[in-house]
């Protein structure tokens, strides 16, 4: 069976190395002319680090990623600590892997180290599909592909599924994303590898270490933004934007966000509604392209990494009958992907609560809350145990 997948991002790297160690006859195609994600940190929770290490990337991943040692929600007016869980030793305990922080460009060399020579074609942008008795990929170099199955894991803006099952705009979070990485050096005596988020009113920053070795602190800070922008990894925002939106915020935020000197990444937030279909008879829809999600689950990547891994086990385990295998594929993760859309969509109101009623019973429940035991049912999930 042939598959050609249609993007080079985690999700469609991970598609590939999944295809390729099912059998598959696999071309992942990039438009990109080197691979695009630059800068910028990901977590990856135990669900996303048990893919990768079933596709046989555990030793890479283990040098590159970081755990930090507690996941930590503060105040935002005075660093009141709201709930500290233990990350370090819970995750492999309690999930049987651990929960790392990694650099995206580090993550991405380590999926493409995995793939055979040719599995990849950078500098390929895919132009039109075209599904019906022969199925076919168009590229902007004329070139057609002829493939059984086309897997469209081309982003939130993804052409295939535009032109698989039609399309409407994205929606524009009113939040934009300033991303920055300071070097480990450059901060405050005595900052701790903590994963660190401050909630405050219509805003909240976010700072974990990064990088083997833990080099880097990788900060995201989301605040709002009415005006809609491009998302970008490379637009430049204002570092005196970025201290202004936290003017009046805690010690500790000013402390960090004093030590910024190097660029500041500005991402503007959107996402989709979850999508009722995927999939025809010869293609489907993969991570961002069919579940785009506000990245405060922090888990869009991480569902991206299950999609692949439970689409090669149905192309696998159903290679007679490709069009069942894809059915199957969409029931087994449509609900799934839903549900941490529709989270991530919530945390957005109650990440930046305003003080008061409503803010002080959230922070009484995390008070409360001394585990990830709440999202226990989406760090155990296991992508390749299928309903029939
Ligand atoms: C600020 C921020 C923080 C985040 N933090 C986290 C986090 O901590 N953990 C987490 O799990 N997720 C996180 N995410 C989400 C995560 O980045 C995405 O969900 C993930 O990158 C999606 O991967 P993907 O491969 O589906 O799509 P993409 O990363 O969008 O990749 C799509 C690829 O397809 C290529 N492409 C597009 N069109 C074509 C075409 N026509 N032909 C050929 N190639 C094409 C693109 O160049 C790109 O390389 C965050 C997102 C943001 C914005």
């Amino acid at each position: 069976m042939r598959v050609v997948v249609v993007g080079g991002g985690i999700g469609g790297l991970a598609a590939a190395r999944s295809m390729w160690l099912a059998g598959f006859d696999v071309l992942a195609l990039e438009r990109e002319a080197a691979f695009g994600e630059i800068g910028g940190g990901v977590q990856l929770g135990p669900n996303a680090t048990r893919v990768l290490r079933r596709l046989g990337l555990g030793a890479g991943l283990d040098k590159i990623g970081v755990t930090p040692r507690s996941f930590r929600l503060l105040r935002w007016a005075n660093d009141e600590v709201l709930s500290d869980y233990d990350l370090a030793g819970d995750a492999e305990r309690r999930y049987g892997s651990p929960y790392y922080t990694v650099y995206r460009p580090e993550l991405v060399e380590l999926l493409a180290s995995g793939l055979p020579e040719g599995a990849v074609r950078l500098g390929a942008s895919a132009t039109d599909v075209l599904i019906g008795d022969r199925n076919e990929v168009r590229l902007a170099d004329r070139t057609v592909e002829d493939t059984d199955i086309v897997v469209g894991a081309d982003g939130i803006h993804s052409m295939v599924r535009a032109a698989t099952l039609g399309d409407g705009p994205a929606r524009y979070s009113r939040m934009v994303a300033y991303r920055a990485i300071l070097p480990w050096e450059a901060l405050p005596a005595g900052t701790e590898p903590v994963l660190r988020s401050w909630l405050g009113p219509g805003r909240h920053l976010t700072c974990y270490p990064v990088g083997a070795g833990g080099r880097y602190l990788q900060l995201v800070a989301v605040v709002p933004e009415p005006i809609s922008s491009a998302e970008s990894w490379t637009a430049l925002g204002a570092l005196d934007d970025l201290r202004t939106h936290f003017d009046g915020w805690s010690p500790g935020v000013r402390a960090l966000l004093d030590a910024v000197t190097g660029p500041v990444y500005r991402w503007a937030l959107y996402d989709r509604d979850p999508l009722p279909r995927w999939s025809t008879a010869g293609s489907t829809l993969l991570g961002d392209a069919c579940h785009p999600m506000l990245p405060f689950m922090a888990q869009g990547a991480g569902q991206a990494l299950e999609d692949a891994a439970a689409l090669a086990a149905c192309l696998r385990q159903n290679t007679g009958d490709p069009a069942s295998a894809l059915t199957r594929y969409e029931v087994a993760r449509q609900p799934h992907t839903a549900r941490i859309q529709r989270l991530s969509w919530a945390n957005n109101t109650s990440f930046h609560l305003a003080d008061g009623p409503e803010q002080q019973l959230r922070d009484e429940g995390l008070a409360r809350s001394r585990t990830t035991e709440a999202l226990h049912w989406l760090y155990e999930n296991d992508p390749e145990h299928l309903p029939d």
